[in-house]
């Protein structure tokens, strides 16, 4: 049998033992960490310390932010971390006890849907974190709250994960939640977390790295960018999506100027 059809390989002792709940926290939190760590520190070299041409073209805010700044963005983020470590545990012992809908054959739902399963998770996910996200914006919650979070006008990547507890809770509810509707490979659950803190790492990176021209693009459009989310940081009012544009555009909430935001941080600078 594969290695990656075991639920030993992803679980490999009862997490319902109190002693092995508290092991398997500090087990994933330490993955969650150091993946963020990692992953942030390698965009951090490039963008921030190797300074090379293509990204000085490419700068979204007038100055990069302060030492002070990141450093506050940093210790959010290890508090975020734990957080997000519990739900992992959570989500295991869910799938221990037999309420969730996470199956380990590769041939049970077959390779289409194990690729299309990562998509549907997104939409989800993301259409949670935009309603939730707009609740945060109300004034009490967001003085409370998700003005931690906006402490950084013009974020560094470090922000990916710079929330209050609070948020970082609310942000670490619904995967666990979509497992016991939704089938999902345990390695699709693995590449999707990875890639969603990548995404969270670009949109506040302070550099647009997408290709000139996406925010007209068909496709193109409907992806968050660094511009996009850049945009949220500095008007507040508009850009609320975490991968996608459509919720934002439906709701009539992205930013008016945002194609010509984006093309100055593309297009128009490379040209100059
Ligand atoms: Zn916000
Ligand atoms: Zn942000």
């Amino acid at each position: 049998m594969n290695h990656f059809e075991k639920f030993e390989s992803y679980i490999p002792f009862d997490l319902l033992i109190p002693k092995n709940f508290l092991l398997a926290i500090t087990a994933v939190t330490f993955v969650v960490l150091v993946r963020y760590l990692v992953t942030t520190f390698l965009f951090y070299v490039v963008f921030y310390l190797r300074r090379w041409q293509w990204s000085d073209l490419r700068q979204i805010y007038p100055e990069l932010p302060s030492k002070t700044i990141q450093r506050y963005e940093i210790k959010w983020s290890v508090v975020s971390s734990i957080i997000f470590g519990i739900a992992g545990v959570l989500m295991g012992a869910f799938w221990q006890m037999g309420w969730s809908k996470i199956y380990l054959s590769f041939d049970q739902y077959g390779w289409t849907y194990l690729i299309l399963s990562g998509f549907f998770v997104s939409v989800l996910h993301d259409f949670y974190f935009y309603v939730t996200h707009r609740c945060l914006h109300k004034p009490l919650a967001y003085k409370r709250f998700h003005a931690v979070h906006h402490a950084s006008l013009h974020p560094s990547p470090w922000a990916s994960f710079s929330f209050h507890p609070v948020e970082s809770l609310i942000e670490a509810i619904p995967l666990p939640l979509i497992t016991l509707i939704l089938p999902l490979h345990p390695i699709v659950i693995v590449i999707y977390l990875t890639m969603a803190t990548i995404s969270a790492i670009i949109n506040h990176l302070g550099f647009e790295v997408l290709p000139p021209g996406s925010a007209k693009h068909p496709v193109g459009k409907w992806l968050i960018s660094g511009t996009h989310h850049a945009g949220h940081h500095r008007f507040y009012k508009y850009n609320f999506g975490l991968f996608y544009t459509f919720w934002d555009h439906i709701f009539g909430t992205q930013h008016p100027g945002y194609e010509q935001q984006f093309q100055q941080n593309t297009e128009v600078k490379i040209e100059s």
